[in-house]
C-alpha cells in the first residue's frame, strides 16, 4: 500500500517516527528538523480524517524509564508543528483506552518506545558470554513480538516513516509490521523519499560518479568503501583517516588522529582501488595545528610531513582545489563525512571547499545525495542544504541502504 492510495478517513493510524532530536540542558530542541521531516506523511493523515498515535524513540535509555528521555518534553513543539492539541501516554505499552478514545483529526503521543527494553529486543543486565545468554536473547525476541502486537493493537494500520531506524530490526520499525496485511501498512513519505534517493544513486548512476567519504576514522566507514569501490568512477578519502593513509605510507603525521590497527587496510584499499580502475584522491597537504582548539597556530604542511607536536585538522589549498577538480565534473555524488575539523570555524574551509563544488556540480546537472550527521551538519552550516539534490536524514541507514543491504525497515513493508 502507499500512503497516497489509503483512506485514512475514520481509521487509527499508528506512525514511527524518528523524533529523536538534540535537547539542550532545559529539554528545549535545538535542532527540529526531524521532527518538520515527517510532517507531510502526519498531516496528510489527518487532513484525510485519520487519527494520528505517534511513535518514537529518543536517545539511549537502554530499557529503563528516565525523564531526560522523556517524548514529554517535545509534545507540545510537536502540537505547534501540526496546529493541534496533542495528548500523551506516559506509557507506550498502556496507551489502548487513549488509542480507544482517538478522535478523526485528533493526536496521541506515546512515551518514549526504548523505555522497554523489548523495543530493540536486546536482553538487558546479562553478558554475552554468559551461557544463559542465548535463552535470554530467545526469550526476549519472544517479549518482542507480545509488545509489538500491543502496539499494532492500537490503530488499523501502519506507516513507517523514521528513515533513520529503518536499518534497525526493532518493534516498532519492523516486528509490528507482522500484524498487519499488506494492505494496512506502508512507508510514509520521507521514507519513500529516502529511498528513492538511494535508488538513484545505486540504480540510475550517471557517470563520473564521485563519492567523498571523510569523518574521523576509516573503521567506521570500512563497509561502504569498499562496496563503493565496486561502483564509482573517483573515492576521494578525507578527514581524520587522510592520516591512517599516510602513515600507512611511511609518512610523518604528528599528533594527528590515526588508527594504527588499520594500517594495512589503508594499504589494501589503495591496492584495490588500483586494481578496480578507481581513481583515489587522497590529501597531499594539510592545515596542521599546534593544539585541538579553533584558536591553535595553524600551518599548511604536506600530509606525509607533518611536524612533531602538530596535527593536520584540515584539507590544505592544494588538496581542496584537487577534490573540488574531482567533484565539479561528475554527475553522480555521494558525500558522507568532513574533511576536517568543521566544528571549529578555522578548520571548517575544507568541508566548505567541498560542499562549494558539489554545489557547483549539482547546478550543471549531476545529481547530489548528502548523508550522515555530520556532512548534513557542514551543508547547514554553510547554507547550503537546499543547493545539494537531497540531504538525507539517515545517518548508519543511509550507508546500510548504499552498502547494498535491505534495511528492515523498508523489508517489512515492502517485502
Ligand atoms: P564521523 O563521525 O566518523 O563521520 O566523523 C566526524 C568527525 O570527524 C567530526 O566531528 C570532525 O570534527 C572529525 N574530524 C574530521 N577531520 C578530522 C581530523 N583531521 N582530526 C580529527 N577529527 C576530525
Amino acid at each position: 500500500m502507499t500512503i497516497d492510495n489509503y483512506k485514512f478517513a475514520g481509521k487509527k493510524a499508528i506512525v514511527r517516527v524518528d523524533f529523536n532530536v538534540p535537547l539542550d540542558e532545559n529539554g528545549n530542541i535545538t535542532d527540529d528538523t526531524r521532527i518538520r521531516g515527517a510532517l507531510p506523511t502526519l498531516k496528510k493523515i489527518l487532513e484525510d480524517g485519520g487519527s494520528l498515535i505517534i511513535m518514537s524513540h529518543m536517545g539511549k535509555p537502554k530499557g529503563k524509564v528516565n525523564p531526560k528521555f522523556s517524548l514529554a518534553q517535545i509534545k507540545e513543539a510537536v502540537g505547534a508543528a501540526l496546529g493541534r492539541d496533542v495528548k500523551f501516554t506516559e506509557d507506550c505499552a498502556k496507551a489502548a483506552d487513549a488509542a480507544a478514545a482517538l478522535q478523526p483529526g485528533e493526536v496521541l503521543l506515546l512515551e518514549n518506545l526504548r523505555f522497554y527494553p523489548e523495543e530493540e529486543g536486546k536482553p538487558v543486565g546479562i553478558d554475552k558470554e554468559d551461557p544463559a545468554y542465548e535463552t535470554a536473547k530467545k526469550e526476549m525476541k519472544e517479549s518482542q513480538k507480545a509488545f509489538a502486537k500491543t502496539l499494532a493493537s492500537y490503530a488499523d494500520c501502519y506507516v513507517n516513516d523514521a528513515f533513520g531506524t529503518a536499518h534497525r530490526k526493532h518493534a516498532s520499525t519492523a516486528v509490528i509490521a507482522d500484524s498487519f496485511s499488506e494492505e494496512d501498512k506502508m512507508l510514509g513519505y520521507l521514507m519513500e523519499k529516502e529511498v528513492q534517493a538511494v535508488d538513484n544513486i545505486l540504480s540510475d548512476i550517471k557517470r563520473p560518479f564521485t563519492a567523498i567519504m571523510g569523518g574521523s576514522k576509516v573503521s567506521t566507514k570500512i563497509g561502504i568503501i569498499e562496496n563503493l569501490m565496486d561502483k564509482v568512477d573517483n573515492l576521494i578519502l578525507c578527514g581524520g583517516m587522510t592520516y591512517t593513509f599516510a602513515k600507512a605510507q611511511g609518512g610523518k603525521i604528528g599528533l594527528s588522529i590515526c588508527e594504527d590497527d588499520k594500517l594495512d587496510l589503508a594499504l589494501d584499499i589503495m591496492k584495490k582501488a588500483q586494481e578496480k580502475g578507481v581513481n583515489l584522491v587522497l590529501g597531499t597537504d594539510c592545515i596542521a595545528g599546534d593544539k585541538f582548539s579553533n584558536d591553535a597556530n595553524t600551518q599548511v604542511v604536506s600530509a606525509m610531513d607533518i611536524p612533531e607536536g602538530w596535527e593536520g585538522m584540515d584539507a590544505g589549498p592544494a588538496t581542496r582545489e584537487s577534490f573540488a577538480n574531482v567533484i565539479r565534473t561528475a554527475k553522480t555524488i555521494l558525500w558522507n563525512g568532513p574533511a576536517g575539523v568543521f566544528e571549529f570555524d578555522n578548520f571548517a574551509g575544507g568541508s566548505k571547499a567541498i560542499a562549494e563544488a558539489i554545489v557547483e556540480a549539482t547546478e550543471n546537472g549531476a545529481f547530489s545525495l548528502v548523508g550522515g550527521g555530520d556532512s548534513v551538519a557542514c551543508v547547514n552550516k554553510f547554507g547550503l542544504a537546499d543547493k545539494v539534490s537531497y540531504v538525507s536524514t539517515g545517518g548508519g541507514a543511509l550507508l546500510e541502504a548504499i552498502e547494498g543491504k535491505v534495511l528492515p525497515g523498508v523489508a517489512a513493508i515492502k517485502g
